[in-house]
């Protein structure tokens, strides 16, 4: 195993830097350890040098999976320009060019491989020839159904732990929820995968959500106090990319659209113009941002509600890469919500993807702290509000609610986790219905204790408690409700719990409909 004066040379040398990023270190040392790693680390973090420098010290051949075809010769291209013997496997190539790399594979010329996961069954032969030192599986949330980016063809990666038992895998993706995470694990074989999660929180991204009204008004408004700033807006719909840019531009801004419907040579443009400042702003479908590095984009305006929370974190994190102030903004209006639905119910998965707009949702409705949600989301609990969100900044009236919250997390405590949120409201309530019956739940303490409290009231309440921390959802076991290590505080150390007051619900519902 090299020591650290040889790992912190190979940085410098190869990557031009004298110190790492969080974790990055300690993914390393695991990796030289022949450990099997998990790493979350958002966007931007810095993934790539986790693998790429074991790589360039490992004996053998570093395998990197990769589902962007499109992105890998860039990829190869960068590695290549300092000095690092790599090279790409994918459909794209002849017959021709694929042996070439053979060739120089069998000749030990090559220390990072790239390929598709499409193309790695083509591979066998010459997997059997070579010694592959580490494998690494860039995206890794696409191997997972509960992940916001399934792909069928990454399903099939279980089978390189089988084949190569000693070499170690580092699976690395920007964010995936804890099911995933789990999923990510069991699914490529490496449960004992050591987890490096990184933590979520960009502090300098203020968080904003209104109500989806003239929203072309309330843009060119917000653009008022940052004539310069470059920014990116995501729609839904090419269509309104389109419409946007072209009122953007009559404003005088240099905006463009840029969707999967425009040809190639344009988009590129687009991007250049972009990442160069000529384009101060791109209207674009989800496509746009994957794999640009522009660290001062100032500002990212969601026109619609994404679909999941993962996408929402991916997209605004393109913002603020320099650390520097930046705000992002977010529509809601609910005929995005139903739109979305009926996107999900065609889905392959429709219960997660249900699920998780479910939560998307809630988000924007929050009355507690956005980034607290945003970050709980991702496993990580955080103390204080942030005072960087629009909640934050403005707050609404709040009441204790130790008791409410008490109520709730001892019926989840009685059932045993095993219920969703619809019954656990049904036994707070006393309902008599098959839900409660079935089960016995009308035996339970717990039934009938919160019979004060309204059912859609009771939803709110519940929905603020998964927002804090104090309970979650099990996407992947029917949504059912369970507790968290802060509910234990409420249940047994008395710590007080305060909840928004819910006529503000009915304010935001109405601004909401009425457009
Ligand atoms: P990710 O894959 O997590 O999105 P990258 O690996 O592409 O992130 O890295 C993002 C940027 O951070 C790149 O420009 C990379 O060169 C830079 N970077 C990575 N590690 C370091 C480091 N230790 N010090 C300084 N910059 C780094
Ligand atoms: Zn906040």
């Amino acid at each position: 195993m090299p020591d650290l004066q040889q790992i912190k040379s190979t940085l410098k040398e190869y990557f031009g830097y004298d110190t790492f990023r969080p974790l990055q270190q300690e993914i390393i040392d695991a990796v030289f350890n022949h450990r099997d790693n998990l790493v979350i680390i958002p966007t931007g973090g810095g993934k790539s040098i986790c693998y790429q420098l074991p790589a360039l010290l490992l004996p053998g051949v570093t395998l990197v999976i990769s589902p962007l075809i499109a992105l890998m010769k860039d990829q190869v291209d960068g590695l290549l320009a300092n000095g690092i013997h790599a090279a790409f496997i994918n459909s794209s190539q002849t017959e021709s060019e694929q042996q070439d790399i053979y060739q120089k594979l069998l000749d030990k010329e090559i220390k990072l491989l790239y390929v598709a996961p499409e193309s790695l069954s083509f591979l066998d032969t010459i997997f059997s020839q070579i010694e592959l030192s580490l494998i690494a599986i860039d995206e890794a949330h696409c191997i997972s159904a509960w992940g916001h980016d399934f792909r069928p063809a990454y399903t099939q990666l279980g089978y390189l732990k089988t084949k190569f038992p000693k070499t170690p895998v580092i699976a690395l993706t920007a964010t995936a929820d804890k099911a995933t995470r789990q999923d990510i694990c069991d699914q490529l074989n490496i449960p004992n995968a050591i987890q490096h999660l990184a933590s979520f929180d960009r502090k300098n991204l203020s968080l904003e959500v209104r109500p989806g009204n003239k929203r072309i008004e309330q843009i060119i408004n917000f653009l008022k106090d940052k004539p310069n700033d470059c920014g990116i807006i995501y729609c839904l719909s090419r269509k309104t990319t389109e419409a946007i840019a072209e009122k953007l531009q009559q404003q005088g801004y240099t905006a463009e659209a840029y969707h999967a419907g425009i040809d190639h040579h344009k988009r590129s443009k687009v991007q250049e113009g972009f990442i160069n400042d000529t384009v101060q702003i791109v209207c674009a479908t989800i496509a746009f941002g994957m794999g640009i590095d522009k660290s001062n984009v100032r500002w990212v305006i969601h026109y619609n509600l994404p679909k999941n929370i993962e996408g929402y974190y991916q997209e605004i994190g393109r913002a603020g890469r320099d650390g520097l102030p930046s705000s992002t903004l977010l529509f809601h209006s609910y005929a995005d919500v139903v739109q979305l639905q009926k996107f999900a119910n065609m889905s392959g998965n429709q219960e997660v993807q249900l699920a998780k707009l479910d939560r998307m949702k809630q988000y924007a409705d929050s009355l507690s702290c956005r980034r607290k949600i945003l970050l709980s989301y991702f496993g990580e609990l955080i103390e204080e509000d942030c005072g960087n969100c629009d909640v934050c900044k403005n707050p609404p009236t709040f009441i204790d609610g130790t008791i409410i919250a008490q109520k709730a997390l001892s019926t989840v405590t009685r059932i045993k986790e095993q219920e969703p949120i619809g019954t656990v409201i049904d036994i707070l309530r006393g309902a008599q219905n098959a839900a409660v019956y079935d089960k016995g739940y009308q035996n339970l303490k717990s039934y009938g204790i919160g019979n004060e409290i309204s059912w859609r009231d009771w939803q709110q309440y519940i929905i603020q408690l998964i927002n804090q921390g104090y309970l979650e959802i099990a996407f992947h076991q029917n949504n059912k409700l369970k507790l968290t290590s802060r509910s234990k505080k409420v249940l047994f150390e008395g710590k007080k719990v305060s909840i928004a007051h819910l006529q503000e619900f009915e304010k935001i519902k109405e601004v909401a409909i009425e457009q």
